[in-house]
């Protein structure tokens, strides 16, 4: 992929600034292949669509994941572009009855259901339709979670039924006509990157679930597990152990009921990320204050990711030895540098304090990781500058 963009962005010098997102759609492929094949019997990998919903992105993931998790309207129209025929699964804190019937009418396969509230407005909208909807409850944990790395899951959020409503919940559910609660959905946390965190969560889960199923006398068939595997924008050797999580999952998933049919997963960074860089033209280096910048044509309303993960985003510089202004070219070498857009204003940074060799004005910095909450995350109007190009690669069309 390096060459790819080093070899576009060598076509572009003497152009405008370059100021683009490249995808390798080859390398999506070949890593959601390997993902997908690595499951056991009864896991299925969905895509979350709100970490990246490209057109060609979905059309190159459409034919390799399970379907598409997706959480309003207008996610359900992108998901329907690609097929009519995909599996669609919709959740969402705040549905509206609108989006809810539009759902049903599109033929999703599941609900993911967020309060009593909205069983409610499922089964009437069901009813409605002559339909019964099949629901997973999303339920809300108490905790405490198993592992210290799993600290940030169990707080206080807006999603879901708290565990202390699940009785009225699941009264509610099993009451009203229109819903078959088939199971539960617990997406907890995001970017996790320990793999044997990940699966003493899932050991978590089933020991809730089957507490559940006694609690309740009933069979939970479907059990979503969420998304929230990570991605290490720290550390890019330290990335979450996939191969060690997928050798011990099947143990994991043997000690599951035979009456649970299906456990999804919906991952969205994990996916996608690796396949997308961000690269930036450096229009100006300065010092200020004994802090060395680099100012690039771009920034946070591309890729808001780093300022609102506040992490500093990994990049090389893709040299280009071309200067055609009769001014001197400034650079920088062995230097610290904070990397900021063209934004006024101070929260404009993608990265900060980081060593490099060289960087001159002219080169370009490629951010690597940027697939997933980069683009689809970001406040791109704001100071009315020109929007990137989006450049897919691969030979999918
Ligand atoms: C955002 C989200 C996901 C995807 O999360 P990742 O961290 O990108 O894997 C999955 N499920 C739900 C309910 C979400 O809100």
């Amino acid at each position: 992929m390096t060459d790819q963009l080093a070899k576009l962005v060598q076509d572009r010098v003497g152009g405008e600034p370059v100021c683009l997102f490249a995808y390798d759609l080859d390398r999506l492929t070949e890593h959601v292949r390997i993902v997908v094949e690595s499951l056991p019997p009864r896991c299925r990998m969905f895509y979350a669509m709100k970490a990246n919903s490209a057109a060609r992105l979905l059309r190159a993931l459409a034919p390799l994941v399970a379907g598409f998790e997706v959480a309003s309207g207008g996610e359900l129209g992108k998901a329907r572009a690609i097929g009519s025929e995909i599996p669609v699964i919709f959740g969402g804190p705040a549905k509206t009855p609108v989006e809810i019937e539009q759902a049903l009418v599109h033929d999703v396969t599941r609900l993911h259901a967020e309060s009593v509230l909205e069983l409610h407005r499922i089964s009437e909208a069901a009813t409605r339709l002559g339909l019964t909807a099949d629901v997973l409850l999303r339920v809300n944990l108490a905790g405490p979670f198993p592992n210290a790395t799993l600290a940030m899951a169990g707080r206080p959020t807006q999603f879901g039924i708290s565990e202390e409503d699940l009785p009225d919940a699941i009264a509610t559910a099993r009451a009203l006509p229109g819903v078959r609660m088939v199971g539960f959905h617990l997406h907890s946390l995001s970017n996790n990157l320990s793999a044997p965190a990940h699966l003493e969560l899932l050991q978590y889960y089933r020991r809730t679930v089957s507490g559940w199923e006694r609690e309740f006398g009933m069979r939970c068939e479907v059990l979503n597990v969420g998304g929230g595997i990570g991605v290490n924008y720290a550390d890019l050797d330290g990335q979450f152990d996939w191969p060690h999580f997928a050798r011990e999952l099947p143990a994991v998933v043997a000690g599951f009921p035979d009456h649970l049919r299906e456990i999804d997963f919906e991952c969205g960074r994990y996916l996608v990320a690796e396949s997308g860089r961000y690269a930036v033209e450096v229009l100006d280096v300065k010092r200020n204050h004994g802090v060395d910048y680099v100012l690039v044509r771009g920034g946070t309303h591309h890729f808001r990711l780093p300022v609102s993960w506040q992490h500093s985003h990994p990049f090389t510089v893709l040299p280009v030895e071309q200067w055609s202004s009769s001014a001197p070219r400034p650079e920088l070498r062995d230097a610290r540098v904070t990397v900021v857009g063209e934004l006024c204003t101070p929260k404009d940074v993608l990265a900060r304090d980081v060593p490099v060799p060289r960087v001159r004005v002219g080169d370009v910095l490629a951010f690597s990781h940027a697939g997933a909450y980069g683009w689809e995350i970001s406040h791109h109007d704001f100071l009315s500058h020109p929007h990137p190009e989006h450049v897919f690669y691969g030979d999918i069309s």
